[in-house]
């Protein structure tokens, strides 16, 4: 008997650009004052992380596979565009999707002021909740010292 719920687990890290005019943009929410993140596409690592926890809970593979940063389809790609294609993929494959929660730990920017943006705009593209919160990383290692960003999500998914 094959289950009709789903669960499916992303992570993904990026390290912040030396370039100034470098855009930060989580969760397809841009954020200002704070360095963009390195990357082929936009560097949405919440973006990243939802999408592979969605195609992962679907047996769909990842991000990596579908929208390799070799494929220069995907230079500067919009990270919400390639959630909504990994949605559109659930769908297709007779998968509806229940919920995702996401944790962006990061010394800077703040996430709390922005998280509501971002819970929209995610949620929009999923077609169900997303939410977001934002940890610090208590000075520990490499995300401690703020030379980049990692985001942990889970989703859920049920089948149509
Ligand atoms: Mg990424």
């Amino acid at each position: 008997m094959t289950s009709k719920m789903r669960v499916g687990h992303g992570f993904d890290t990026h390290r912040f650009s030396d370039d100034a005019d470098r855009p930060l943009i989580l969760g397809g929410v841009r954020f200002e004052g704070t360095p963009g993140l390195v990357g082929h596409s936009d560097g949405d690592a919440v973006a990243h992380a939802v999408t592979d926890a969605l195609l992962s809970a679907a047996g769909l593979g990842d991000i990596g596979v579908l929208f390799p940063d070799t494929d220069d389809a995907w230079a500067g790609a919009d990270s919400l565009g390639l959630l909504a294609d990994a949605v559109a993929r659930l769908i297709e494959a007779g998968w509806r999707v229940m919920n995702a929660d996401c944790t962006v730990v990061t010394e800077q920017p703040r996430i709390a002021p922005r998280r509501e943006e971002m819970e929209a705009r995610l949620s929009g593209v999923v077609g169900a909740p997303v939410t977001v919160k934002g940890k610090r990383a208590e000075a520990l290692g490499a995300l401690g010292r703020g030379e980049g960003l990692a985001c942990w999500a889970v989703a859920l998914i049920e089948r149509q």
